[in-house]
């Protein structure tokens, strides 16, 4: 196995035959070499630097109803609120103030922002922090849409793919949703010239080494410049609620395999890691990632934006998590970066 971790490492590509095998048949030893390697090729490009983005979840409303989302349109238990454009600029001047210099504005598909509202608020933080990069994470738009919100000053998008396999996709979203959409809409935002971010959960239900493989090959296909990778957590009030959680082991493996994909990727060890496993984050650092996303989201609503049930964080301050984030990432001998971090590929 360890010879296909070196042609990973060497060609940054494998056959899906081989991808396959390498998933089925890990063993810790395995996972470790290949953490070695991925940590190896995270230094080269980056250094031990890990950046900094603070996240700012402006609205839980939204029209879909992914069947594995708290958030979906049908659970009538969650309790809506919306940000608006001043609260938004408060956490902006908050997380300022606190060393941030990206701002994720994420979002249910809340149509209540329409362009109009969404170019306002664009502007506005991009006319009061001009140092700082916006990052939309505001689902599918039209690509009129995608371009008015980046002419306005918009640098990143995040969309996760969630899954690059057709039928698994059918069976995570209702009928309305496709997979094909999503891609295109993926395809558009780079077009356009976002820094443009995929990704999928670990363990959603229905998965398979398959689909994962293909969610590799989709990666590889659409050279993203961010990959958010995160362990399925059951939600209570949603249609999978009895399903089981992703495995930190996977979701570890899977940021390994990407960092050697995509050497000069940025990749999250995300929220969801951090809610399975104490120590996720810092084991999704070393497991190759090089980006955490703290919360600066007003604590009056931080328990209201629940994806998942058991979401860690909900009650703290931003700066509380801020200076956790740094305490935790200083801890595994990285180093908190207070700058853009752009994509290597991008020289603003
Ligand atoms: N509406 C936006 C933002 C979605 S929330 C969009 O459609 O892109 C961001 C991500 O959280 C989703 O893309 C999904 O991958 C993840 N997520 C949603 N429910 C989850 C769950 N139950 N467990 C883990 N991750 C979840």
């Amino acid at each position: 196995m360890k010879y296909l971790i070196d042609k990973l490492y060497k060609a940054h590509n494998l056959t899906i035959e081989e991808f396959k095998s390498l998933i089925e048949e890990r063993t810790p030893e395995i996972a470790e070499y290949l953490f070695e390697r991925a940590r190896q090729v995270k230094i080269a490009n980056y250094g031990c630097d890990v950046y900094i983005r603070g996240l700012i979840e402006f609205s839980n409303y939204c029209r879909n109803d992914c069947y594995y989302c708290g958030i979906r349109k049908s659970n009538t238990g969650a309790e809506r609120y919306r940000l608006t454009e001043e609260d938004i600029l408060n956490c902006c001047n908050t997380g300022h103030n606190l060393g941030f210099r990206t701002f994720v504005l994420q979002s249910g598909e809340d149509l209540y922002f329409t362009d109009e509202k969404m170019v306002h608020i664009i502007k506005s933080i991009k006319n009061r922090y001009p140092d700082c990069a916006v990052t939309l994470s505001i689902g599918e738009r039209s690509y009129e849409s995608y371009k008015a919100f980046y002419d306005a000053g918009a640098d990143r998008y995040l969309l996760r793919h969630e899954t690059a396999n057709e039928e698994h996709y059918k069976k995570l979203h209702p009928e309305n949703l496709s997979l094909l959409n999503r891609k295109a809409c993926l395809f558009d935002l780079k077009k356009i010239g976002y820094q443009v971010g995929c990704g999928f959960m670990v363990g959603s239900p229905y998965q398979t080494v398959e689909t994962l493989v293909e969610d590799l090959m989709f990666i590889k296909e659409l050279q993203p410049h961010m990959v958010g990778i995160g362990p399925f957590i059951p939600h209570s009030d949603t249609p999978f609620a009895h399903k089981e959680s992703g495995t930190l082991e996977l979701t570890l493996f899977m940021l390994g395999l990407v960092r050697l994909m995509i050497p000069e990727v940025l990749m999250p060890a995300t929220t969801a890691l951090g809610t399975i496993d104490p120590l996720g984050r810092e084991k999704g650092i070393q497991a190759g990632g090089n980006v955490v996303m703290p919360n600066l989201s007003p604590v009056a609503v931080r328990n209201k934006y629940m994806l998942y049930d058991n979401k860690i964080c909900t009650g703290d301050e931003a700066a509380e998590c801020r200076f956790c984030m740094q305490k935790r990432m200083e801890g595994i001998g990285c180093r908190v970066v207070v700058s853009r971090g752009d994509h290597r590929s991008c020289n603003k």
